[in-house]
C-alpha cells in the first residue's frame, strides 16, 4: 500500500471542526458553490473534498445522518452507488486519471473523519502521484484550486 504525500491536510486536521455535522450542515444550507456541492440528487450528493488527497477527490453522501451503510434504504444504497459510479465517469472524461481508490472509512478506528455520516470517497489516481515528492522533497504537491476544479466539474454532473 502506498500512501498520497497530501501535506494540506495538515490544515484540516489542525483546524477546529465546526460542531454539528458538516454533511448534513452544508447539503442544508442555499450555497453549493461555496460549499462545493457538484450535484444533488434525490438522496444522496456529491461535494468536492475541500482537504483532498489529490485534485479531484469527491465525496458522496446521503442527505439522511447515518453512520451505518446497512441503514440506508435500497433507494438511497443504489442511488449511492449510481453517483459514486458518475464520479468516475466524469472524472475520467475530464482529468483522464490513471486510476482510482474508492471506498469509505466506517469508524474511528478504520480513519473516518466525520465518524456519523457514511460517506464514500473517490480519490483519482495518477502514476506517480505518490512517489515524485519523496525523491524531490523541495516540491510541494499543490491540488489545483478547489474553486477552479469546481467549475471546471460542475456542468458535466
Ligand atoms: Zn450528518
Amino acid at each position: 500500500m502506498k500512501y498520497i504525500w497530501a501535506p494540506w491536510r495538515i490544515e484540516y486536521i489542525r483546524s477546529k471542526k465546526p460542531a454539528g455535522c458538516i454533511l448534513c450542515a452544508l447539503p442544508a444550507e442555499d450555497k453549493d458553490k461555496g460549499n462545493y456541492i457538484l450535484f444533488r440528487g434525490k438522496k444522496n450528493f456529491i461535494m468536492m473534498n475541500s482537504y483532498p488527497y489529490n485534485p479531484g477527490h469527491l465525496l458522496v453522501a446521503p442527505y439522511r445522518h447515518t453512520s451505518d451503510l446497512e441503514e440506508l434504504t435500497a433507494a438511497e444504497r443504489n442511488e449511492h452507488f449510481e453517483l459514486v459510479s458518475r464520479c468516475i465517469r466524469v472524472l475520467k472524461e475530464t482529468f483522464k486519471p490513471g486510476g482510482f481508490n474508492i471506498g469509505a472509512n466506517i469508524g474511528k478506528v478504520a480513519g473516518a473523519g466525520i465518524e456519523d455520516h457514511f460517506h464514500s470517497h473517490i480519490v483519482p489516481r495518477w502514476l506517480g502521484d505518490t512517489n515524485f515528492v519523496t525523491v524531490l522533497p523541495d516540491i510541494r504537491v499543490v491540488p489545483q484550486a478547489l474553486a477552479e476544479t469546481y467549475d471546471t466539474l460542475k456542468d458535466k454532473f
